[in-house]
């Protein structure tokens, strides 16, 4: 699975499948993918089509928590997805009775490589 860890960005769930496919079957990857997140290693990014793409941790995450403040930029020209590590995602103010879990940010634009 070292291969993944090496690409740049994010990796879809489907490339990575695509990639250690030929070495491990669907369910193996999956699990495999699935234990690394419980581990703190990699955390999933939401996509606009649903389909998972994961990246790598660099903040301090640990096994079974996250600590992935950070937000996804999307570029809409060369479709990568990056982990901009500098931005936190900012506090959303809820109304009285809601509490969050969880915030995802995805900004979507060009990205530094596409200008
Ligand atoms: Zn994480
Ligand atoms: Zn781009
Ligand atoms: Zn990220």
């Amino acid at each position: 699975m070292q291969l993944f860890l090496e690409g740049p960005g994010a990796m879809a769930h489907g490339d990575i499948e695509k990639k250690a496919g030929e070495k491990f079957d669907r369910v193996t990857v999956y699990r495999t993918l699935q234990t690394f997140v419980d581990k703190g290693i990699i955390h999933t990014i939401p996509t606009a089509d649903n389909s998972i793409r994961y990246a790598l941790c660099k903040d301090e995450c640990s096994e079974g928590h996250h600590h992935d403040h950070h937000i996804h930029f999307v570029c809409s020209n060369c479709h990568t997805t990056y982990c901009l590590d500098d931005v936190v995602t900012p506090e959303i103010k809820l109304p009285k009775g809601y509490s969050a879990d969880q915030v995802e940010v995805v900004v979507q634009g060009i990205c530094k490589d596409c200008k």
